[in-house]
């Protein structure tokens, strides 16, 4: 969480740096700053509120003179979200500035012994600690401060520092925390992430945890944990500009909903070659594929419920145990793994910091670890010993939407691929398996224009306070995620319920008028799910359906029916999540709620 910038170069440092934040800003939005360095001087800019009140006070940074320096938008970890505890944070001495993204763990102790040496503190944070630091190890070397600063510093950390005796340099460093390196021509930057620099370079700079790296106008030179020189190859972002704009669109929430057939089938089509499936880099031979006798998929948020839906899939084509666990939770349980099971590791940004825990635990378990995420060259792709990307491209919105649909994508294709190279189903049952994974982009497009009037149905029920998703088999694992979606973005309470379970207990909270969204696209078990409607409406209960074209019989128990068009139910939850998506941001719309930002969130979980 939290987004970092910097820049050097020619041109004037205050616009790039707020125009980069401003794409940033989905990964922290308390509070925001900015320093410059000119003429031997540090001046810091920040306020509490987003980018757009540091623009106006700044008239979009053109008030701000420097062709060097850094910037923040925060997600306040430690310290309330106010001016004082905004980033960049100075040293007493004013002679260094820093952005910090991550936590650091020791603060209270190194906080403790600067202050009895008499060093006072301006924040709550745990950053601050950082700029005192730098100026107590500072004897005129910059990097050398940053070396030692770093060497006492434990936890999660990348930074961005400016010092004021070197005007045209700036020094960033890599632990635990995304930061990558844009160059340029005359002119280089770092970031939280590619969406910030886009519209400046391509060429950017992975940097591995524990480098560091001096950034000036014409040159990049990174050093390792011992400050020896490394040669860093640049790569090529050909993620397009567009990407990362609403295009027309009112949120990007609403945009990367749209986007979602094509994202499906850019991460599907070219998998797919003469009926088979291809995954180039995969180092799994039909061999290693079979000695697995266990699935573990580990992931946190939706990509964990996209590990629910996946499990069905796995289980049913495979025939193997497959579990799902919460990354936070595998991570601290002394988790049962050895190297006949493989992990599959989901996260959107490949920098969620519990997903990244977890799976180092089941690696030292000696357990394989296949990822899947969306960012080229992120930690959890640079760790895992394979990985497979969803050619999503850049998700802005807080609410993953294109981010889940393009998992559950993956997760087909790996079940399929599985299944077929470990022989547990026939080639004509591959084939027939593909074509109906294949026909998703276009059922997926087919969806969304089925539904173009679900605005009216939020308008009908934007005053609940509290929904009910029921579903039976996928649909339990998709109505987690509609029912996430809805909490997320419009602040409404839901619970997901397997809707065998409501009676065992919840079914107490179902009242007059209460609205019950049943999820019906698992035909085998819509007698089961149809005596459950009518639990529910017996209690006074609404009941708005989701179901396959063709069924006729849950008009007569329902109050509105939306549809989705018919597909192999193993794959259903692609076209299902899709109302359930529109529906929460038709919801949130009319509730006139931050969509793409929603309170207290931020995308990237990056710290714990
Ligand atoms: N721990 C720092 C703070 O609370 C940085 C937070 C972040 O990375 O979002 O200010």
């Amino acid at each position: 969480m939290c987004g970092i910038v910097g820049f050097v170069g020619k041109k004037q440092a205050a616009p790039i740096l707020l125009e980069c934040l401003e794409k940033l800003e989905y990964r922290g939005y308390d509070s925001a700053g900015i320093s410059l360095l000119s003429d031997s001087k540090i001046t810091t800019h920040k306020t509490t509120g987003r980018i757009h009140k540091l623009n106006e006070l700044t008239d979009c940074g053109k008030s701000l003179v420097g062709n060097i320096g850094i910037g923040h938008t925060r997600w306040a970890t430690h310290g309330a979200p106010s001016d004082r505890n905004a980033h960049p944070h100075m040293s007493n001495d004013n002679k260094f500035s820093v952005v910090h993204n991550g936590i650091i763990e020791n603060y209270i102790e190194l906080t403790n012994k600067l202050k009895s040496q008499g060093i006072k503190f301006n924040s709550e944070t745990d950053t601050e600690v950082v700029a005192h630091l730098l100026s107590m190890y500072y004897t005129g070397d910059f990097l050398e401060a940053v070396h030692k600063t770093v060497s006492v510093l434990e936890g999660s950390f990348a930074l961005g520092i400016l010092c004021q005796d070197y005007p045209g340099k700036l020094i960033c460093v890599r632990n635990s925390s995304p930061l990558i390196i844009g160059v340029g021509e005359n002119e280089n930057f770092i970031a939280s992430d590619v969406t910030a620099l886009i519209s400046h370079t391509r060429d950017v700079i992975y940097l591995q945890d524990g480098e560091i790296a001096e950034l000036s106008e014409n040159e990049v030179v990174v050093f390792d944990s011992k400050l020896q020189k490394v040669n860093k190859e640049k790569s090529k972002i050909n993620w397009n500009i567009d990407a990362a704009e609403k295009g027309g669109y009112n949120h990007f929430m609403e945009k990367e909903i749209y986007e979602q057939p094509k994202a499906v089938k850019d991460t599907i089509e070219p998998r797919i070659k003469n009926g088979k499936i291809v995954f180039d880099d995969l180092s799994l031979s039909a061999k290693d594929l079979s000695k697995f006798n266990r699935i573990v998929i580990t992931a946190c948020g939706s990509a964990s419920y996209a590990g629910q839906v996946g499990r069905y899939v796995l289980e049913e084509l495979l025939r193997i145990p497959v579990e799902v666990d919460l990354a936070s939770e595998f991570r601290y349980r002394n988790p049962v793994v050895d190297q006949n099971t493989l992990m599959l590791v989901i996260s959107q940004s490949g920098e969620t910091a519990d997903t990244i825990a977890a799976m180092k635990e089941a690696k030292a378990r000696g357990a394989h670890i296949l990822a899947i995420v969306n960012v080229v060259g992120s930690t959890i792709a640079k760790l895992a010993d394979d990985v497979l990307y969803t050619w999503a491209g850049p998700e802005i919105a807080v609410a993953t939407t294109k981010g889940y649909t393009t998992q559950l994508a993956l997760l087909y294709l790996i079940a399929i691929f599985m299944a077929e190279k470990t022989k547990r189903i026939s080639d004509v049952q591959t084939s027939a398996l593909l074509a109906d994974v294949e026909k998703l982009p276009e059922l997926m497009q087919k969806t969304l224009d089925m539904n173009q009037n679900i605005d009216q149905l939020s308008k009908k029920y934007n005053t609940n306070r509290s929904i009910f998703f029921i579903g039976r088999n996928i649909d339990y694992a998709v109505s987690l995620e509609g029912s996430l979606k809805l909490k997320e973005i419009s602040y409404i309470h839901s619970e997901a319920y397997a809707a065998g379970e409501l009676k065992h207990g919840t079914l107490s909270l179902i009242d007059e008028g209460r609205l019950v969204v049943a999820l019906c696209s698992y035909e085998k078990l819509f007698d089961k799910l149809m005596s459950n409607i009518k639990e529910v409406k017996a209690r006074g209960a609404k009941v708005l359906s989701v179901a396959q074209e063709g069924n006729t019989d849950i008009y007569t128990e329902s109050s509105d029916v939306l549809l989705v068009p018919r597909i192999n139910p193993l794959f259903a939850a692609s076209l299902v999540v899709l109302p359930l998506q529109l529906f929460a941001y038709y919801i949130a719309k009319e509730n006139n709620c931050d969509i793409d930002k929603p309170r207290n969130l931020a995308k990237s979980v990056t710290v714990e």
